[in-house]
């Protein structure tokens, strides 16, 4: 999976450099995860089914559904446990994350 394209932050120059109105630019991702997370969420592969529901429901879209076995891209991933909540089989554990 290609990575989001990463923007290095613009320190606005003047009050036209702010984005305006509800929308902006959204073909790139700012920064990565920079270590805020405090749960990361664990997929137990043995008792996926592959139903792709983590895939479908994940609001980054940092699981990747390509190779063999679905892959977190934890760089991005937010830790919001909503993958491992809509899991039918519950094989997706929240792990603490540790420092
Ligand atoms: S914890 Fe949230 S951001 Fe991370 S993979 Fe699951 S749904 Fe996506
Ligand atoms: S929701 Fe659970 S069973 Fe379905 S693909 Fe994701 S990890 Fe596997």
């Amino acid at each position: 999976m290609d990575k989001p394209k990463l923007k290095k932050w613009q320190e606005p120059v003047n009050i036209k450099s702010y984005p305006m109105g509800s929308t902006c630019d959204s073909d790139h991702l700012t920064s990565i995860n920079a270590g805020w997370r405090t749960y990361k969420p664990v997929i137990d592969h043995e008792k996926c089914i592959h139903c792709l529901r983590c895939f479908l429901v994940c609001p980054d879209g940092v699981i990747d559904k390509l190779k063999e076995n679905l892959e977190i891209d934890y760089d991005y991933c937010k830790g919001c446990g909503i993958c491992a909540y809509e899991c039918p089989v519950k094989c997706i554990e929240m792990v603490k994350e540790e420092k």
